[in-house]
């Protein structure tokens, strides 16, 4: 048994916020609005998983209006679906996951997100892989307003394991 999940977030660029990127502080000179820390990778990674158990979207589970997520660490809504894909006895295959932002430039955090997501995770860094696009200027992104990320990823059940 296998499962695929797809997720799907944005955020818009505010100064005067820490920008979080699959639980790393990237330097920059604004960081991403949101209820929570706004941490659009995790969060579109999150919204991946929640599909693939087929309990809605990540709004459902994690309301921005919950006083108890304000500026949260996604990690730990993060850690928390992951108990969920555990509990009913599912492991992360790979997930696959694009950034898009014109600016600041990734690639040199890329790899401490795949470490740190892999930790949350379960899984080896090699089985996560993250992907930062610009747009070339075009559309929200491309005009430095905000952030975007997509995440597809796959899950096996324990069952179908040697
Ligand atoms: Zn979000």
């Amino acid at each position: 048994m296998s499962r695929i999940g797809f997720g799907y977030d944005a955020h818009r660029f505010a100064e005067g916020r820490s920008l979080t990127l699959g639980g790393v502080l990237i330097p920059h000179s604004a960081g991403l609005l949101g209820h929570s820390d706004a941490d659009v990778l995790t969060h579109a990674i999150i919204d991946a998983l929640i599909g693939a158990l087929g309990k809605g979207d990540i709004g459902k589970h994690f309301p921005d209006n919950d006083p108890s997520l304000k500026n949260a660490n996604s990690l730990l809504m993060l850690k928390k679906v992951m108990a969920w894909v555990k509990e009913e006895s599912w492991r992360i295959n790979n997930v696959d996951a694009t950034v898009v932002a014109q600016q600041p430039k990734l690639a040199p955090h890329i790899d401490a997100m795949r470490d740190t997501l892999s930790g949350v995770l379960d899984v080896e860094p090699n089985r996560i892989n993250v992907k930062a696009k610009t747009t070339e200027g075009m559309g929200f992104c491309g005009r430095e307003e905000g952030m975007e990320a997509f995440a597809v990823v796959s899950l096996i059940h324990f069952t179908d394991e040697a």
